[in-house]
C-alpha cells in the first residue's frame, strides 16, 4: 500500500491517504503534548512504542468481537487503517477516579467509581474539547442516538475486556478515552489505544504508568510505557 499524501497532523499522529480509497495509513510520531498542546516534547521510541501497543490491544479488542478500523502494521510506526467518517466525540470511561474529574467535582484521586463513569467530550481544539451531554451531541448532531448508543455500549464492552487484561499483569485501568468513526455506515473503533490515552497504575504500589509520567514530569515515560506493554504480553 503506497503512502500519499499527509490528510492529517494531529499532535502525536499523522494520517496519511493511499492508492487505496477505503484505506488510510496511521504514523506513529515521537511527538507527545498535554495541556492543549502547551507541554511538548519529542520523546525517542514513542512512536515505535506506541505503534507496537495500539495494534496489540486492537487485535485483543477485535478477538473479543469489538469492530475497529486496525488491519495490519506496516513498519515500526506505521498502522494500515480503514478509513473513517470520525464523529467529532471523546469517549471515556472511568474505573477510578483521577485527572480532569478530581478538578471538576472536587473528589480524591484514587476514588473508586462503582459503576464506572462515562463522559463524553467535543473534539475542538479551538474550544479545549469542552465536555458535553448526550443531548448535546443529539442536538448539535455530532452523532444519532443510535451512534450514540452504540459508542456508548462498545466503549463498556471495551472497559469490560481491558480491565482484567490489564489486571492480569498486576495493573489498573483507571480511564481512557475512545474516537468513533463510521465505515459504511457502522460504528467502528477508531483512533488508537495507547499509554497517550488512558490511565495505568502499578496495582501494588498505585505507581502511574501512563502519560500522567510525562504531565506531571516523573521520568522514564517512553520506558513505562513499554513496561506496560510488557506486562500485557507486547513484543517491541
Ligand atoms: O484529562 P481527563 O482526566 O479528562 O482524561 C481522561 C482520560 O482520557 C485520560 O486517560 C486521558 O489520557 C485521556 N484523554 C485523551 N485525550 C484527550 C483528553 C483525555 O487521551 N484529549
Amino acid at each position: 500500500m503506497q503512502k500519499r499524501e499527509e490528510l492529517y497532523k494531529g499532535k502525536a499522529k499523522s494520517v496519511f491517504s493511499t492508492d487505496d480509497a477505503d484505506h488510510y495509513i496511521m504514523v506513529f510520531r515521537n511527538d507527545t503534548s498535554a495541556f492543549d498542546g502547551k507541554k511538548v516534547a519529542q520523546l525517542d521510541r514513542k512512536g515505535m512504542v506506541n505503534n507496537k501497543f495500539n495494534a496489540f490491544i486492537m487485535q485483543k479488542l477485535m478477538a473479543a468481537g469489538i469492530p475497529c478500523h486496525f488491519e495490519k502494521v506496516l513498519s515500526d510506526n506505521e498502522t494500515l487503517v480503514k478509513r473513517l467518517q470520525m464523529l467529532p466525540l471523546e469517549c471515556v470511561v472511568r474505573n477510578i477516579a483521577a485527572g480532569s474529574i478530581c478538578r471538576r467535582y472536587g473528589v480524591q484521586e484514587g476514588l473508586e467509581l462503582n459503576p464506572p463513569t462515562f463522559e463524553l467530550f467535543l473534539k475542538s481544539d479551538p474550544l479545549g474539547d469542552p465536555i458535553v451531554n448526550e443531548y448535546h451531541v443529539r442536538s448539535f448532531g455530532w452523532a444519532t442516538e443510535q451512534q450514540l448508543n452504540r459508542m456508548k455500549e462498545l466503549t463498556f464492552k471495551i472497559n469490560d475486556v481491558l480491565k482484567p487484561l490489564f489486571l492480569s499483569g498486576d495493573m489498573l485501568l483507571v480511564d481512557f478515552k475512545l474516537e468513533f468513526g463510521l465505515f459504511n455506515g457502522e460504528v467502528l473503533l477508531g483512533d488508537e489505544f495507547s499509554p497517550d490515552g488512558c490511565r495505568v497504575w502499578d496495582k501494588n504500589t498505585r505507581e502511574k504508568l501512563d502519560k500522567d509520567r510525562f504531565r506531571q514530569d516523573l521520568g522514564n515515560v517512553v520506558e513505562s510505557y513499554e513496561l506496560i506493554g510488557q506486562r500485557l504480553g507486547v513484543k517491541f
